[in-house]
């Protein structure tokens, strides 16, 4: 067993999770919107098992984690304690790390290309693990990231679900850095309600009411809940 926690860690991420969860019920309700339709992803990534911990402890079951290596190093020994926790990957996946992420991971939110979601499809079946998938689109087009291009996202929501035979739950997208979020949601709930997809994993600490009010089912927060990152986890 572990120590016990610092008293004031404990307490500050517990009023933290308290002030974002009734934002987003404000923010559902003016939606009109039932709050239990969007889901609070914590996102961890660079936080040690402390914080992560004390949220855990306060009943808090879902997170995100950027890294394969980051997550297979902190959170074996969580999800012992905590089996019930259900860990989203939110980060850009590599092939070689696929069978980690496939093991350690509950849901993957960052499928964007047709080599992962082979990749994807061929560990899940060996594990016997059919995890729900998310689809990345690139919204805004931007080089740097990952994602599908919008102009070709129908055609692999198609082939993740036909070719790989995938959970396709729902999208997600990370909107460039200076530009207007909304227009991003709306694009990214279109492509969702066009090919029936059901999940929209959009918004974060920043922008997450808005994007409650857009139709989001998934919130990804870091600093809400933990406060700023550590530079290094
Ligand atoms: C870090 C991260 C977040 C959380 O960002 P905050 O602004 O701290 O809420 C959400 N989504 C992804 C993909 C991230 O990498």
């Amino acid at each position: 067993m572990s120590v016990p926690l610092d008293p004031d860690l404990s307490a500050r991420i517990a009023e933290n999770l308290q002030a974002v969860r009734q934002r987003l019920a404000k923010a559902a309700s003016v939606a009109e919107r039932d709050a239990a339709s969007v889901s609070l992803v914590a996102v961890s990534k660079m936080h040690t098992a402390d914080p992560i911990r004390a949220a855990l402890e306060t009943g808090h079951r879902v997170f995100g984690e950027n890294r394969v290596q980051e997550a297979v190093d902190k959170w074996p020994v969580l999800k012992d304690t905590f089996p019930d926790a259900c860990l989203h990957l939110i980060g850009p996946l590599q092939t070689n790390k696929v069978r980690d992420a496939v093991t350690l991971f509950d849901v993957i939110e960052t499928v964007d290309r047709p080599k992962l979601a082979a990749a994807l499809a061929d560990e899940m079946a060996k594990q016997s693990r059919h995890l729900p998938c998310f689809i990345q689109v690139n919204t805004g087009e931007e080089p740097q990231k990952a994602g599908v291009l919008p102009a070709d996202s129908d055609t692999f929501i198609a082939a993740c679900r036909d070719t790989y035979g995938l959970n396709v739950a729902g999208l997600m997208c990370i909107p460039p850095q200076d530009e207007e979020p909304a227009l991003h949601f709306a694009f990214l709930r279109e492509v969702a309600n066009r090919n029936e997809v059901t999940g929209l994993s959009m918004g974060m600490s920043a922008d997450f009411e808005l994007a409650v009010e857009l139709g989001a089912t998934h919130v990804r927060l870091g600093t809400a809940v933990f406060g700023d990152r550590p530079k290094t986890p």
